[in-house]
């Protein structure tokens, strides 16, 4: 079983990422936890290099193109598959990532304005077709979950409030787009009762 969770930046995923892998370890399931970008040695170096690309000799930060951008976002999802993802599957465990492929069509499509059938070829053909059996997309303006942020935003998170929306929208579409895959949730409400929508879910899939 794979299951992922999408939002855009400060919605909680990680709060509820860690609430399903207590949940399901309760029942007696093995469970891997994982995220992107970064789930693997080379996504933390590809990570590095996309959060944090670095100044030139003058100082400046370096920039990097829309499309440079998707595939290295890309290229951490491959070998997140590769090394993580299918072997845990394939051991019997849930897998579970902070992130996968809709980041990428809400991020580098949505976001960055890439077309939306590029990136979608492009993550697919990254993972060999892989797709979560259920996606929980936690849902929420992303003015507000902005201001849950602590300390210094990295260059996706200061990209703008313009980019943040463009990017909620797509998420948005994509879960219209996939309803039998995406479970779409309020992530203004308090933890508990986001993980309340979860948890009944999610047991469905198990059984
Ligand atoms: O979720 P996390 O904060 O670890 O993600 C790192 C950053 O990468 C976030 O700021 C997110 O906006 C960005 N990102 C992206 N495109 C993706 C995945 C993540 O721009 N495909
Ligand atoms: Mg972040």
């Amino acid at each position: 079983l794979f299951i992922s969770f999408e939002g855009v930046d400060g919605v909680g995923k990680t709060t509820q990422v860690e609430r399903l892998r207590v949940f399901l370890e309760s029942r007696g399931r093995q469970v891997v936890v994982t995220r992107e970008p970064g789930g693997t040695q080379l996504g933390v170096a590809l990570r590095g290099l996309l959060l944090e690309a670095g100044t030139d000799e003058e100082g400046q930060e370096v920039d990097i193109s829309p499309r440079a951008e998707a595939l290295l976002f890309a290229a951490d999802r491959a070998q997140h598959v590769a090394q993580v993802i299918r072997p845990a599957m394939d051991a019997g465990a849930v897998v579970i990532s902070d992130r996968y492929l809709d980041s990428s069509l809400a991020y580098q499509a949505g976001g960055r304005e890439l077309t939306a059938a590029a990136i979608r070829s492009l993550s697919l053909w990254a993972t060999d077709g892989l797709l979560p059996a259920r996606t929980y997309l936690l849902d929420m303006d992303p003015a507000l979950s902005h201001q849950r942020f602590s300390g210094a935003a990295d260059r996706m998170e200061s990209a703008g409030s313009d980019f943040q929306t463009r990017t909620r929208q797509e998420f948005l579409k994509l879960a219209a787009q996939e309803r039998q895959r995406f479970r779409v949730i309020d992530a203004s409400q308090p933890i508990d009762q986001v993980w309340r929508q979860i948890q009944p879910d999610c047991e469905g899939l198990l059984a």
